[in-house]
């Protein structure tokens, strides 16, 4: 569902479980729409925790109601900006995904959360882009050897998008 015909970094996370033998891998969603194709996949499957955060209610109106302990939702009110989005990073993804301690994270890197975006109501700047990177490249370091792969989602002011997924690169090529 949503904008996309096929979940790609699903493929990928299901790709590293089934042809390379990884057993926990990290899928991280900060696109300002809920994840719902990927946590549909992947519900069921404990090699996979799941991190989202994304606009609620909103469009596609899916999650905030996970009942399996490998979906981490972190939920934000139209309006919400820099302190509720790193405060739910801290307090939700980061202690679950430090307990998993994924062996590969992948990221759906969404900018469409931006402040300057018009599809959403968030407040994220660029330099949330960059701290949140920071932060999945620290945890990446600490449990998979660095191993991080991103992947473009949305994104839909062209001027922040092409700032945020500068600052985004710029971590993750240090
Ligand atoms: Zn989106």
């Amino acid at each position: 569902m949503g904008f996309c015909l096929f979940d790609n970094i699903a493929v990928a996370a299901a790709h590293a479980l089934e042809a390379h033998g990884l057993s926990r891998v990290a899928i991280i969603d900060f696109d300002v729409h809920h994840g719902n194709g990927t946590e549909d996949i992947f519900r069921d499957e404990p090699r996979v925790l799941f991190c989202s955060s994304f606009q609620h209610p909103f469009y596609p109106f899916t999650g905030h109601a996970s009942d399996t302990a490998n979906l981490v939702d972190v939920p934000l009110g139209a309006g919400a900006g820099s302190a509720e989005f790193r405060a739910g990073v801290r307090d939700h993804w980061l202690p679950a995904l430090d307990a998993f301690a994924p062996e590969f994270l992948f990221i759906s890197a969404g900018f469409d959360a931006h402040v300057a975006d018009d599809m959403s109501h968030l407040q994220l700047t660029d330099d949330d882009y960059t701290w949140v990177t920071q932060e999945l490249l620290a945890l990446a370091r600490r449990h998979a050897g660095g191993r991080v792969l991103s992947m473009l989602e949305g994104g839909y002011e062209q001027g922040a998008l092409a700032r945020s997924v500068v600052a985004h690169m710029n971590v993750l090529i240090g």
